[in-house]
C-alpha cells in the first residue's frame, strides 16, 4: 500500500535490457480535469508505460499534461509517443527545452560521457545520441508557477543535474516530486549524485530550496518514495552540503 494520497500514483519499471537496467519512477497524478504524467522512462518502453497506466485505470490517450523534469534520456524516452497519442500539453523548463526538442545534442550523451560506459550500454545510448527522442515543448514552466492539477502544484526550478531541471511540489499533500535533484538509495533519501550532476554547486543550492518547502514525502525518479518525515532528512542533507 502506498503511503501517499490517492492522487499520486508512483509507477515503477526497469530499463529495456540488461545494460540499462535502471529502475525508474514516473508519476501519474490523478485529477478530474485530466491526469498528468511526470517523466516517461527510456526509449522503447511505451507499451510498459501504457500497461502501468491502465493498471491505474488511465488510458495513455487520456493524459492531459506531460511534465518532463529534464532532458535526460531516461526521462524523455517515450515522450514523443505519449504526446502524439494523447495530445497532452508537454511542459518543461525553457533551459532544457532546446535539448528535448532536438535542436541541441542531449548534454549527457556527449562523446566523452559515453566513453565512460560499458560497451553494451554505450551502444544503446549511442544510437539515441544520433536519433534522440524529440518532442515539441508546448509550455515552458517557470519557478514558482502554480498548476491547477492534483489540488495545486508548485513548480520549483532546481537546476544542477541539468540546466533546466524542475521539481514539482504538491502543496496540499506536502509531496515533493524531486526528479533527479535527489535520490533514494538503500532506503535513505540522499543528495544529488556527483557523477550524473552537471553543476554540483547549483544542485546543492537546489537542495536547500527543496528543504525550505518542508515536504512530508519525497518521490525520487530513482529510488521512489521517501517519508514520512522527509523534511528533517532534507534539512540534514542541505546542512551537510554547506
Ligand atoms: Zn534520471
Amino acid at each position: 500500500m502506498s503511503p501517499l494520497p490517492e492522487v499520486v500514483r508512483v509507477l515503477q519499471f526497469e530499463g529495456p535490457f540488461r545494460a540499462t537496467r535502471v529502475t525508474v519512477h514516473p508519476v501519474l497524478l490523478q485529477d478530474p480535469q485530466g491526469p498528468m504524467l511526470v517523466d516517461t522512462g527510456l526509449p522503447g518502453q511505451v507499451d510498459t508505460l501504457r500497461q502501468l497506466l491502465a493498471e491505474h485505470g488511465i488510458q495513455l490517450a487520456q493524459l492531459r499534461w506531460l511534465v518532463l523534469t529534464h532532458q535526460d534520456l531516461d526521462h524523455i524516452g517515450n515522450a514523443p509517443q505519449v504526446a502524439s497519442e494523447s495530445g497532452a500539453q508537454v511542459c518543461a523548463h525553457a533551459e532544457d527545452a532546446p535539448f528535448i526538442e532536438g535542436h541541441r545534442l542531449l548534454l549527457k550523451l556527449s562523446v566523452q560521457r559515453l566513453a565512460s560506459l560499458p560497451p553494451e550500454a554505450r551502444a544503446f545510448f549511442q544510437q539515441w545520441a544520433h536519433h534522440p527522442p524529440r518532442v515539441r515543448v508546448s509550455r515552458y514552466l517557470q519557478d514558482g508557477e502554480r498548476l491547477p492539477t492534483a489540488g495545486g502544484i508548485r513548480v520549483v526550478y532546481t537546476p544542477g543535474h541539468t540546466p533546466g531541471h524542475l521539481s514539482l511540489y504538491l502543496e496540499a499533500h506536502r509531496v515533493l516530486l524531486a526528479g533527479d535533484a535527489l535520490v533514494v538509495a538503500d532506503g535513505q533519501l540522499q543528495g544529488p549524485r556527483p557523477e550524473v550532476t552537471l553543476n554540483m554547486e547549483e544542485a546543492l543550492r537546489s537542495v536547500a530550496k527543496l528543504a525550505a518547502l518542508e515536504p512530508e514525502y519525497v518521490v525520487c525518479y530513482h529510488g521512489g518514495v521517501f517519508g514520512p518525515g522527509a523534511a528533517a532528512r532534507l534539512r540534514e542533507i542541505a546542512a551537510q552540503a554547506k
